[in-house]
C-alpha cells in the first residue's frame, strides 16, 4: 500500500552554475514530510524520515554510472515499458524508484503494474531545440516513474533560447535544471490532487 505523504514543505536553493556564473532555477529540497500509512490492501513500513528526505531529495541521475553525465546508449525494446524499455533504464541506471515521489516501483507488483518511463527532457523540445537524438534518447535522459507523476509533468515548455551547437555538457545542464523544475511541479500536482481526493473520492 503507498505510504501517502501530507503537505511535503519544499523550500528551494538557488545555486551558481558554475560554468556562466549565474543564477540557474532553484533546486527543491524537501525539509521534511508527514507520513501516513493506511489502506485496506495491505501495509508498508513506513519509512523514516531520513530514508524519505534521501529519496526526494537527491537527484536520481547522482547515482547512474558516470554520475549521469556520460552518455549509456539507448532502449532497444521500444514496444512495450514493463517488458522492453522500462526493464532496460532500470538495467542501465539501476534505478528502482519514482524519480518524482519516491516510491518503489518493485517492492510489489501493483507498484510495478504503474511503471513508466520519462524523458526529462522532452522529446517534442529536443526536436524543436534541435538537441541531437542521441543525447535525447539515451537512458542518461529517462528515468523511471510512476503512472501518476507521468502525467502530472508531460506538458513541458523550454523557454531558453537553445545554443548553436549542443554539447553533452550543455544538454546535461539542461537536464538536471529540467528535472529540478518539473520536480518542483509534479510535486505540486499531488498536492492538488490529493486535496480533491480527500474531498471527493476518499470513502
Ligand atoms: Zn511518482
Amino acid at each position: 500500500m503507498w505510504a501517502r505523504r501530507l503537505s511535503p514543505r519544499l523550500s528551494c536553493q538557488t545555486r551558481r552554475s558554475p560554468r556562466a556564473g549565474r543564477l540557474v532555477n532553484p533546486v527543491p529540497v524537501a525539509r521534511g514530510c508527514d507520513i501516513q500509512v493506511s489502506g485496506k490492501l495491505g501495509t508498508m513500513p513506513a519509512k523514516s524520515f531520513l530514508q524519505l528526505r534521501r529519496e526526494v531529495t537527491e537527484s536520481p541521475f547522482t547515482a547512474y554510472p558516470s554520475g549521469g553525465k556520460a552518455l549509456l546508449g539507448s532502449p532497444k525494446r521500444l514496444d512495450n515499458c514493463r517488458h522492453g524499455y522500462g526493464l532496460e533504464v532500470r538495467d542501465a541506471t539501476g534505478q528502482t524508484t519514482c524519480a518524482y515521489c519516491g516510491e518503489s516501483l518493485v517492492d510489489d507488483y501493483r507498484h510495478w503494474l504503474l511503471v513508466a518511463v520519462d524523458h526529462v527532457v522532452p522529446s517534442s523540445e529536443g526536436k524543436r531545440l534541435r538537441i541531437p537524438r542521441q543525447f535525447i534518447g539515451d537512458f542518461i535522459n529517462l528515468v523511471l516513474c510512476c503512472s501518476g507523476c507521468n502525467g502530472f509533468g508531460n506538458r513541458y515548455h523550454v523557454a531558453d533560447e537553445p545554443p548553436s551547437e549542443w554539447t553533452l555538457e550543455d544538454f546535461v545542464a539542461l537536464r538536471d535544471r529540467i528535472f529540478a523544475e518539473r520536480y518542483r511541479l509534479i510535486a505540486a500536482r499531488r498536492e492538488g490532487e490529493q486535496a480533491f481526493y480527500e474531498k471527493s473520492w476518499r470513502p
